[in-house]
């Protein structure tokens, strides 16, 4: 592209060497017309007329100028862009006079014309507006606009291709900033994928190992040239089938979680589904792999603790209770009134103790990995009904109304012993829970194929704050403290661990002041 600003030179901003091989094909095609017309010796002597200083003696041949020759002779470093031009000049207007006298004007403006248009095809504007200087008149005034159009045309293109260019690298600084940020995500995720403490290994939805952190190979005793046999060697080394967690179990529950014990570590595995990592692609899987051995030691140590002291205290307690109840029955003497009822307050806080203890040891039982569960095919509402007994007293003395739906379900294999432990605590929750005159309705129904038994109590209501917190392990709501201090917080996680064991479901649904209704669903099936 040439630049307009150097069209102000004129001719003269064009190198020698450009000059000339401007007029060489300018004027061969009209040498060659005049010997062809007038002779060759015509034009030998418009030549000598002329008077060319720079290139001659130009070799004349049968087709006019011999300029290739020419061309290699002349040094053009030493000779002037002006010297060409007058001297090419002179001999181009020479040779339009002499056509224009012997053929006349038609011919000879036709003739220069024509060739004008190939050369002015041939040259960018500058070269050929310079050029058209030199050219007849009629001629300059002809194309003198369509030169100038053409040049708005290149100045337009010009100021295009700059905005473009501008655009371009616009465009490309902001690629450069955006793989920049980019680079950076990327060191940043590795960065921490890399140095954390535990097991990654991302799998595509084919079971290919995308990806395998510091650790995961760690853990595995890979190198990165195994990466590809992630998967395999996790599956040998965890004694685990893999596929059989992601494709199968995967549909049913989003992720899944099991411990494995290797050379005295013990490991946490989770698989989760997650999002694709590449547009268009399917979902991946990830495995984690977390080593939780210190945990579980001390957690193992703790549930020591608790079961050795819980089981310490039993006896003491027991002990006292019976002493407790030797002077309460006067088996040791009269009391007054007054020693009676201290006594008798004694008393109570040692059964509250005693129920604390038994309370701990359940926990610490049925959830220590070794709790044994016998399942047999049972119907619950006998149990339901066997605790109401026990309940009797509680039940008339706040004149709770209670009602039995137990609907046609069938025998549900289950822990009856410890299904027990988890409807007592319900239904005591319920009547402890539910103020006087209060109304518990108990009812079971089969879906599918779990069958779901429903305390629903008009009690006090959990608060919607509280209610991620209930099956949690010491867990009290604060209504609940108000009206009941005592209580250990334990019963509804019993109830959990136990229910899940069956592989069953526990729920509840509560609003604070109106009553709350649990939820347990079992599997008909024995899991
Ligand atoms: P505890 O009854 O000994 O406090 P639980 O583990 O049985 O412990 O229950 C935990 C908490 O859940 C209770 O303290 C109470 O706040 C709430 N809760 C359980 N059942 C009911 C119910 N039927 N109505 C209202 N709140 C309940």
């Amino acid at each position: 592209m040439s630049d307009p600003e150097k069209v102000t030179g004129g001719l003269n901003s064009l190198g020698a060497k450009d000059i000339f091989l401007l007029f060489r094909d300018h004027l061969e095609p009209i040498t060659s017309y005049v010997i062809k017309t007038f002779g060759h010796d015509r034009l030998e002597k418009i030549l000598a007329a002329s008077d060319l200083k720079v290139i001659g003696p130009v070799t004349i041949s049968n087709q006019g100028f011999d300029f290739t020759d020419s061309t290699f002779k002349v040094n053009f470093g030493e000779i002037s862009a002006d010297l060409i031009k007058s001297d090419f000049g002179g001999l181009y207007s020479a040779l339009y006079t002499e056509i224009k006298t012997h053929l006349g004007p038609k011919v000879a403006l036709e003739l220069f014309y024509g060739v004008f248009i190939q050369v002015k095809d041939k040259y960018d504007y500058v070269p050929v507006s310079a050029f058209l200087d030199i050219m007849p008149e009629e001629i300059k005034s002809r194309e003198r606009l369509s030169i100038l159009s053409r040049k708005e045309l290149e100045d337009q293109v010009f100021e295009r291709t700059k905005e473009l260019e501008e655009e371009k690298s616009k465009v490309e600084r902001k690629v450069e900033e955006r793989t920049r940020e980019l680079q950076a995500e990327k060191n940043k995720l590795e960065t921490v994928t890399e140095n954390m403490l535990e097991g990654v290994i991302l799998i595509d939805s084919f079971l290919r190992p995308i990806f395998v952190n510091k650790d995961g190979r760690r853990i595995m005793g890979i190198s990165d040239s195994m990466i590809d046999k992630a998967v395999e060697i996790f599956d040998r080394y965890f004694t685990i089938n893999s596929s059989k967690y992601l494709s199968g179990e995967l549909s049913v529950s989003r992720s899944i979680s099991l411990e494995k014990e290797i050379d005295n570590l013990i490991y946490e595995i989770s698989f989760r589904r997650v999002s694709p990592v590449r547009d268009g692609e399917n979902e991946c899987y990830l495995i984690w792999i977390k080593n939780i051995t210190q945990f579980k030691l001390l957690e193992r140590a703790k549930s020591e603790f608790v079961s050795v002291a819980a089981h310490q205290l039993r006896t003491p307690l027991s002990g006292i209770k019976w002493t407790l109840a030797m002077f309460i029955k006067g088996d040791l003497g009269l009391l007054t009134p007054d020693q009676k009822a201290f006594i008798m307050k004694t008393y109570e806080s040692n059964e509250r103790m005693i129920i604390l203890v038994n309370d701990l040891l359940n926990v610490e039982h049925i959830s220590s990995q070794g709790a044994e569960y016998s399942l047999q095919p049972t119907d619950g509402f006998d149990l339901i009904e066997n605790i109401l007994v026990d309940l009797s007293s509680d039940i008339k003395n706040k004149n709770i109304t209670i009602k039995l739906d137990r609907g046609s379900v069938p025998a549900v294999p289950m822990d009856a012993e410890k299904m027990r432990l988890v409807f007592q605590n319900l239904l005591e929750n319920a009547v402890k829970y539910t103020m006087k005159g209060g109304s518990i309705i108990v009812s079971a129904k089969k879906e599918d194929h779990f069958v779901t038994v429903c305390v629903a109590d008009t009690g006090i209501g959990i608060p919607v704050s509280q209610q991620p917190n209930i099956f949690k392990r010491f867990y009290r709501a604060s209504n609940a403290t108000r009206i009941h201090t005592d209580g250990s917080g334990l019963g509804l996680f019993l109830v959990r661990t136990i229910v899940e064991h069956h592989g069953g479901k526990v729920w509840f649904e509560s609003v604070e002041g109106q009553g709350t209704s649990f939820f347990v669903s079992l599997p008909l099936r024995a899991i």
